[in-house]
C-alpha cells in the first residue's frame, strides 16, 4: 500500500471521463433527475423493509402491548396491518427500482450513442499523420467495444453503486439512531474491509487495464490479418499470424483470470468479514435485549440491515472493478475524443466560391515530423486553369506528398498553396475537398454495387444515366456490362473482385460524376497492363480536358501528355517546363524516358 488512497486513484480518471462526457447528459437532466428520485424512494423502501417484522416481533407475538400507542390496537389487526405494509413497502420498492433501471439505462444508451456518433466523426476528421500512428483494429476497439463497454456500465455499475451507496449510508443512519453503541460494534470491521478493497482494486484495475490494451492489439492484429488476407496467404504467413494472435490470446486469457481470481478473493473476504461483524451483533446485542435496552424487534432489524451493510461493501468491489474497467475505457474514448486534429479549419475559414482551378504552389516546404529534414522544399510551381501538370521523380521524394497538399490532407510547413489566390487555409475543408477529386493508386471500394461505387462521393443525387456517361467518360461502361448483373453486380470488400484496372476506371467514373474543377491523380497506371493502362490513360486525358489536372506518375509516356511536368528530387524541383522543353534540356525527365524505351513506366 502507499500512502495515497487507491481509489482516489480509479476516481480522477473516471471523473475526467465524467466530466468530459457532461455535454452530452445535459439534454437527458430531467430523466436523470427522476431516475435518482425513483433510486432515493426504492432506497426508502428498501429501509423500511424489516420494520414490519420488528413491530409483529415486539408487539404482536409477545401478546402484550409494549407502549401507549399499540396497545389501543388489537394484536390481529397489527398483525394484518403489518403484513399489508410488507406487501405495500417490498411493491413499491419493485416499482421504483424498475423506473430507475430503465431511466439510466435510457439516459446511458441515449448518450453513449452520441458519443459513438462523435468518436466516428472525429475519428474520420482526425490526420492522415494521426491514423498512421494507430491502428485501425485498436480504433474500431474504442469505438465499439470501450463505448459498448462504459454504455453497459453506466446501469450495471454506477446506478447499482450508487443504489448501495444510499442503502449504506441510510442504514448506519437508522442503526446510529436505534443503538449506537451497537451499531459501532457492528461496523468495527469496516475499515479493515475497506483498507483490504482498496489494495484489491488497484490492482483488479492494473489487471483490466492491460487486458483492454490487449483486446485493442487483438483486434488489431485480426483486423490487418484480414484485409491483408490475400498476402497473407500468398505469403504463407498464415502461422507466423496465428502465432501472434495465439500470444496476445493467452496474455489476455491470463489477465482475464487474473482479474477474476483477485475479485473473488475480494468478496470472500468481505463475507468472512461480515460474518465477524454479524457474530459481534449477536452476541452483544443479546445482552442488549437481555438487559432491556433494545427490543428483540430491534435487534432484528440490526441483524437485517447488517447483512444489507456489508453487502454494498462486497459489491461496491465488484462494481469498483467493472468501474475500473469503464475508467480505463473511457480514457481511451476520451483520449481519441481530445486529439485534435492537425488539419482543421481556420476560425476564420470561409466558403469556398466555385473554383476556376488555378493553382500556385509558392516556395513549399513540407516535413512529416515537423522539426526532421524535410520531405522536400523551396517547391514552386503554377498551374493555370484548366491545364495539366505531371509530377514525377524517383520514389519517396514526396510526389504524393506533394499532391495531397493541395487537398490540405497535411498542412506544408512552409510556403503556401493558392487556388484562384486564395491559400487553402483561408476555406473550409469540406468546400475545398468538394472541389477536388483523387483517384489514388488504391481506390476506396465499399461493398456495395458497382453503381453505389461510381456514386460515392458524389455529394448529391444522380440519375443512372449520369452514371452511365460518367463510366463512359471513364472506359469502364464497356467492362462493367459484361458483369453478371451489369451495373448492380456486388462489388466485394475493397474491390476484390475486380481487376486493378477496373478499380481505377471505376475510380475514375467516379471523379467524373463529382464535376470538380480540379482532379489529382496518384499513381493511376502502376500495376496495369498494358490493355488496362490504356485504357485508364485514355479515360483520364479524356477526363482531364476542361479541369486543372495533377498527374503523380512514375509512367513517363503518361506525363509527356501533360501540358508541364516537374521533376522531384534532391529535396526540391529539379527539373521543370514542358514535355518537349524538358527533353530538349536533356536532363534528368530526357535520361528517364529515354531509358523507359516506348515510354513504359521507370523504375526510379
Ligand atoms: P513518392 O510519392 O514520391 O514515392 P511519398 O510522397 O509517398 O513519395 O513519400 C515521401 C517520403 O515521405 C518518403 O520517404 C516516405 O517514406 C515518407 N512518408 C510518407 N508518408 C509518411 C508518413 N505518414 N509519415 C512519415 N513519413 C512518411
Amino acid at each position: 500500500m502507499s500512502r495515497k488512497d487507491r481509489l482516489a486513484e480509479t476516481l480522477p480518471s473516471l471523473r475526467r471521463v465524467l466530466a468530459r462526457l457532461r455535454p452530452y447528459l445535459r439534454p437527458h437532466r430531467a430523466m436523470l433527475g427522476g431516475s435518482l428520485l425513483a433510486l432515493l424512494a426504492a432506497t426508502a423502501m428498501k429501509l423500511l423493509e424489516p420494520w414490519p417484522l420488528k413491530f409483529v416481533i415486539d408487539r404482536v407475538v409477545p401478546g402484550v402491548a409494549a407502549d401507549g400507542a399499540a396497545a389501543a390496537m388489537d394484536p390481529m389487526t397489527l398483525l394484518t396491518l403489518c403484513s399489508l405494509s410488507l406487501v405495500a413497502i417490498i411493491g413499491l420498492r419493485a416499482v421504483f427500482e424498475y423506473l430507475s433501471t430503465i431511466g439510466f439505462a435510457l439516459v446511458g444508451n441515449r448518450v453513449l450513442t452520441a458519443v459513438r456518433g462523435d468518436l466516428f466523426r472525429h475519428l474520420q476528421s482526425l490526420s492522415l499523420g494521426f491514423h498512421a500512428r494507430r491502428r485501425a483494429g485498436d480504433l474500431t476497439m474504442r469505438l465499439i467495444g470501450d463505448v459498448g463497454m462504459l454504455k453497459e456500465t453506466a446501469v450495471t455499475a454506477a446506478l447499482p453503486l450508487a443504489a448501495n451507496v444510499l442503502i449504506f449510508v441510510g442504514m448506519i443512519g437508522v442503526m446510529m439512531w436505534l443503538d449506537w453503541r451497537l451499531a459501532l460494534l457492528a461496523l468495527s470491521p469496516l475499515p479493515l474491509l475497506w483498507l483490504l478493497s482498496q489494495r484489491l482494486t488497484r490492482r483488479i484495475r492494473d489487471v483490466s487495464r492491460k487486458q483492454r490494451k490487449r483486446q485493442g492489439e487483438l483486434a488489431a492484429t485480426s483486423a490487418e490479418t484480414m484485409s491483408g488476407i490475400r498476402s497473407i496467404q500468398a505469403l504463407g504467413l498464415e502461422e507466423t499470424t496465428a502465432g501472434a494472435f495465439a500470444g496476445s490470446n493467452a496474455k489476455d486469457m491470463r489477465e482475464g483470470v487474473k482479474g477474476k481470481r483477485l475479485s473473488a478473493g475480494l468478496e470472500r473476504s468481505v463475507d468472512l468479514l461480515a460474518g465477524l461483524g454479524l457474530a459481534l451483533v449477536l452476541w452483544f446485542g443479546a445482552l442488549q435485549v437481555m438487559r432491556g435496552r433494545i427490543t428483540p424487534g430491534d435487534l432484528l432489524v440490526f441483524l437485517t440491515y447488517l447483512k444489507h451493510t456489508f453487502r454494498p461493501v462486497r459489491d461496491y468491489a465488484k462494481f469498483t472493478a467493472r468501474l475500473a474497467k469503464a475508467a480505463a475505457a473511457g480514457e481511451r474514448v476520451v483520449s481519441i475524443l481530445d486529439e485534435a486534429p492537425a488539419v482543421a479549419d481556420a476560425p476564420d475559414a470561409v466558403t469556398a466560391p466555385p473554383f476556376t482551378g488555378r493553382i500556385q504552389i509558392e516556395d513549399l516546404a513540407f516535413s512529416y515530423d515537423g522539426e526532421g529534414a524535410p520531405t522536400f522544399s523551396e517547391v514552386d510551381v503554377t498551374v493555370p486553369a484548366g491545364t495539366s501538370l505531371a509530377i514525377t521523380g524517383p520514389s519517396g521524394v514526396g510526389k504524393s506528398t506533394l499532391a495531397s497538399l493541395v487537398l490540405r490532407l497535411h498542412d506544408p510547413s512552409g510556403g503556401r498553396i493558392l487556388i484562384d489566390g486564395q491559400d487553402i487555409r483561408g476555406v473550409t475543408l469540406r468546400s475545398l475537398r468538394a472541389q477536388i477529386s483523387l483517384v489514388p493508386q488504391e481506390p476506396l471500394m465499399i461493398h456495395g454495387t458497382i453503381a453505389e461505387n461510381i456514386t460515392l462521393g458524389a455529394g448529391r443525387t444522380v440519375t443512372q444515366a449520369q452514371i452511365e456517361d460518367a463510366a463512359r467518360l471513364a472506359n469502364a461502361h464497356d467492362f462493367i456490362l459484361a458483369q453478371p448483373e451489369g451495373y448492380d453486380t456486388t462489388v466485394a470488400e475493397r474491390g476484390a473482385t475486380l481487376s486493378a484496372g477496373q478499380r481505377q476506371r471505376i475510380a475514375i467514373a467516379r471523379a467524373a460524376l463529382r464535376a470538380s474543377p480540379i482532379l489529382i491523380f496518384d499513381e493511376p497506371t502502376v500495376g496495369l497492363d498494358r490493355a488496362s493502362e490504356a485504357a485508364v490513360t485514355e479515360a483520364i486525358w479524356y477526363l482531364a480536358r476542361d479541369r486543372t489536372t495533377l498527374i503523380v506518375t512514375h509512367d513517363l509516356s503518361l506525363a509527356a501528355r501533360a501540358d508541364r511536368v516537374i521533376v522531384l528530387g534532391g529535396g526540391t524541383i529539379a527539373e521543370a517546363g514542358s514535355p518537349d522543353e524538358l527533353m530538349r534540356q536533356g536532363g534528368l525527365f530526357a535520361s528517364l524516358r529515354a531509358q523507359g524505351g516506348a515510354g513504359r513506366a521507370v523504375a526510379c
